[in-house]
């Protein structure tokens, strides 16, 4: 996979590809891989795992989700799909609905050529919806509320 796009699968990117994927349901960090990483491999630096998923990123390995508007947000799936952000929790879910530009196939709106489409959602996630529920409680401000 790394040879296809160019890059050398050294040790240290293929470590860090695999605890993409480990982590892959929830659109993880740099600092979430990284920590990760560093349980296993203690050499490895912040700046290393930062280097390593940028040159993913601009090799088209990995999509960078920007819906928080804090932080950017991994995700090895590289295919159009639309993402929902737990207000409550910050996990990022996919979900799976028609895009208005996958069903009519427009490649152009308004003269402007579409390359990439990113729906973003934002709201309360089942998971935590259901916590609610059972706490009876109409539920705290998460850290994602402004
Ligand atoms: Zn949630
Ligand atoms: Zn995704």
């Amino acid at each position: 996979m790394l040879e296809d796009v160019g890059l050398r699968p050294t040790f240290q990117r293929v470590k860090v590809l695999e605890h993409i994927y480990k982590f892959r349901n929830s659109h993880p960090t740099v600092e979430t891989i990284f920590e990760s990483l560093h349980k296993e491999l203690s050499v490895i630096s912040m700046a290393t795992v930062y280097n390593t998923m940028n040159a993913f990123h601009k090799k088209g390995i990995l999509n960078a989700i920007t819906i928080t508007g804090e932080e950017f947000r991994y995700d090895p799936n590289t295919e159009n799909h639309h993402h929902f952000l737990c207000l409550k929790c910050g996990k990022i879910y996919d979900i799976d609905i028609k895009c208005p530009i996958a069903l009519t196939s427009k490649k152009a709106i308004d003269g402007h050529k579409i390359e990439e489409v990113h729906g973003y959602f934002k709201g309360i996630c089942r998971e935590c919806r259901s916590k609610r529920l059972k706490n009876g409680k109409s539920g705290q401000e998460g850290k994602y509320y402004k």
